[in-house]
């Protein structure tokens, strides 16, 4: 690292558990981030920050007004963009040392077969059930770690699996099924500051993933609840019957 990186990450470089070759991992390494709504606003800002080498960003919707209260990396000027390329512009503006790459697409099976040969972890940030057990399927067939999320009224969960790991559960373990769309913020709601909490906690296990850092949380499941700051985690353990990642598949 040269001088000017040794400063602009040396709040984490003073942590005692923050070794400095976890920021040279942090500054190699590549995520696939699915979804720039509002978890990738309030987790990407801190990768970004925090150093990730490039971030490889997946997205198909424009920006709209009600995006804005949660939304934070887009502005009343935004409008009608879309919202992958607002997303790269407002990252780069906040670290112009990393690589940002923006897709501005469904992130369908072939994108995500594709774009994970060159990742080393994927960050689930969708509102879509269809697209999760998808990130899923390709998380499991290529062995990279998952960091999902979800935030729907007043709960939310982050959920950490590790495919290298033979007893990490996946995603299908817990969700064997596609639900329907009805869970999603624009039928139910979601409040706004719970998004960011959920947010941040997806960065600080994407960060845990890639260095090594604290305890892991692979298979377990943290649930959040806003109205009482209530934290309820609990361990997950692996289907063998799973359809994705069990024996029998
Ligand atoms: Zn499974």
């Amino acid at each position: 690292m040269n001088e000017s990186q040794l400063l602009r990450y040396s709040r984490h470089l003073l942590l005692n558990e923050f070794e400095y070759d976890f920021q040279e991992k942090l500054n190699q390494a590549t995520a696939l981030v699915i979804g720039c709504g509002g978890l990738a606003n309030a987790c990407l800002p801190i990768l970004a920050g925090a150093g990730v080498g490039h971030l490889v960003l997946c997205d198909d919707d424009l920006i709209e007004l009600s995006n804005l209260p949660r939304q934070l990396g887009f502005s009343e000027a935004d409008i009608g963009q879309a919202k992958v390329f607002s997303l790269e512009k407002y990252l780069t503006a906040r670290n112009t040392t990393i690589q940002i790459t923006a897709f501005k697409q469904q992130a369908d099976a072939d994108f995500l077969v594709k774009q994970i040969q060159h990742c080393d972890v994927i960050i689930d940030c969708t509102d879509n059930a269809k697209t999760r057990q998808l990130i899923n399927q390709t998380a499991v067939h290529s062995k990279t770690p998952l960091v999902s999320a979800s935030v729907i009224q007043f709960s939310g969960q982050v959920m950490v699996f590790d495919p290298r790991l033979d007893h990490s559960p996946c995603y299908a373990c817990i969700y064997p099924n596609v639900i329907s769309e009805d869970t999603s913020c624009t039928q139910n709601g979601v409040f706004s500051p719970l998004v960011h909490l959920i947010g941040a906690a997806q960065a600080a296990e994407t960060i845990k993933v890639l260095t090594g850092l604290g305890d892991s949380s692979v298979g377990k499941v943290t649930q959040f609840e806003g109205l009482n700051f209530e934290t309820y985690p609990l361990q997950l353990t692996k289907n063998p019957a799973c359809p994705v990642c069990g024996n029998q598949r």
